[in-house]
């Protein structure tokens, strides 16, 4: 099997938890925001907005645990192994989700 360029997917990594850090910073700054209008803003909205900003900063930690066991597991030499059956997973998977913990079948 060819052994996937971890450099690359190293740097890949990186800048993907670059970005997801940076998001993140913005909802909680967003949400900072949102407390000091709190007294003149409809609060059904302001509630709305805290769950839907609470559910997106949900969703970019689990992306950004993802990349972190990812970058943990190139550093231990287990990096595109499924985490379930310990199988390799596919190049092409890996290719489209650098950060993929697990074969296709265990997805
Ligand atoms: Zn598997």
């Amino acid at each position: 099997m060819p052994q996937p360029d971890l450099t690359a997917v190293r740097d890949q990594l990186d800048s993907d938890r670059a970005e997801l850090t940076r998001q993140l910073g913005e909802l909680v700054t967003d949400g900072a925001a949102g407390d000091v209008d709190e007294n003149f803003a409809d609060t059904a909205q302001v509630a709305a907005e805290q769950v839907e900003s609470r559910t997106l900063a949900a969703t970019l930690q689990d992306q950004l645990a993802d990349i972190e066991s990812a970058l943990a597991r190139i550093d231990d030499g287990t990096y595109g192994t499924c985490e379930v059956c310990e199988k390799e997973i596919g190049a092409a998977r890996l290719e489209a989700m650098p950060s993929a913990r697990s074969c296709i079948d265990h997805a």
